[in-house]
């Protein structure tokens, strides 16, 4: 399915992946706690195992499918640091000192084409609004971004809105902070499930933003997001469907 480019009215950012990335890597920072701990953990086997629990470890089923909260995000958290360093003599020092260490601005980084594109987006007037599976630390994450200013509220949050992505209900809570029907609403993200196809389920078009290079065959995509302004103003130029 091909989106609707005239009839978009406003767009929906997805954050990790999408407008900032962790930096230095996850691992790494993973890499780093255990070392604190005197614990040696090789940066790939940290990083096959953080895709491998954090992919599988997406929901506390206890209130349902997708529900989440404050309390329920740093359980997940606490048990995905368990499972990457099972090793570590102090795990509830190495959960804390990275649960910190994801809190702060500097410890995220900001693609080089967020700024240019929300500067763009802005000057032809189209709402955005910023919207993630985290929790309550994106808001100082983001505030401490030039880039975001005067640009995080509103802000969605998982935890806040109490389900996660792709959950309908966040979607829906997508488009009523930007006062839009789905139907006139672009999400714009990096994960096929949340950012794509959980939109269009909800009645909203989806975009995939490919920075690397996955290529998916069946999904309309973005390469980075210089070229969204060309797709939301000439009908689908640009954009491989
Ligand atoms: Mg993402």
């Amino acid at each position: 399915m091909s989106i609707r480019w005239n009839q978009i009215q406003g767009i929906v950012f997805d954050a990790v992946g999408t407008l900032i990335e962790p930096s230095p890597s996850v691992a790494l920072a993973y890499v780093q706690a255990a070392a604190r701990q005197g614990v040696v953990v090789e940066t790939h086997v940290v990083k096959e195992r953080f895709h491998h629990y954090f992919r599988n470890d997406e929901v506390d089923d206890l209130n349902g499918p997708m529900a989440t909260d404050e309390v329920l995000e740093r359980r997940r958290w606490r048990r995905i640091v368990g499972n990457v360093l099972p090793d570590l003599p102090n795990p509830d020092r190495g959960f804390e000192e990275l649960w910190d260490h994801f809190s702060h601005p500097q410890s995220w980084r900001v693609f080089s084409d967020v700024a240019p594109a929300l500067d763009m987006l802005e000057a032809a007037g189209f709402p955005m609004l910023i919207a993630s599976n985290f929790d309550r630390r994106l808001r100082a994450v983001l505030a401490g971004h030039p880039e975001f200013e005067g640009r995080v509220e509103p802000l969605l949050i998982s935890s806040e809105v109490g389900f996660r992505k792709p959950h309908p209900n966040f979607y829906e809570a997508a488009c009523d902070a930007l006062s839009l029907s789905p139907s006139c609403v672009l999400y714009v993200g990096d994960d096929p499930e949340n950012d794509v196809r959980g939109p269009r389920r909800a009645g909203l078009s989806g975009l995939l933003l490919d920075r690397d290079s996955r290529r998916p065959d069946d999904l309309p995509f973005l390469p980075d997001l210089h070229v969204l302004l060309d797709n939301l103003l000439i009908s689908g130029v640009g954009v491989q469907a």
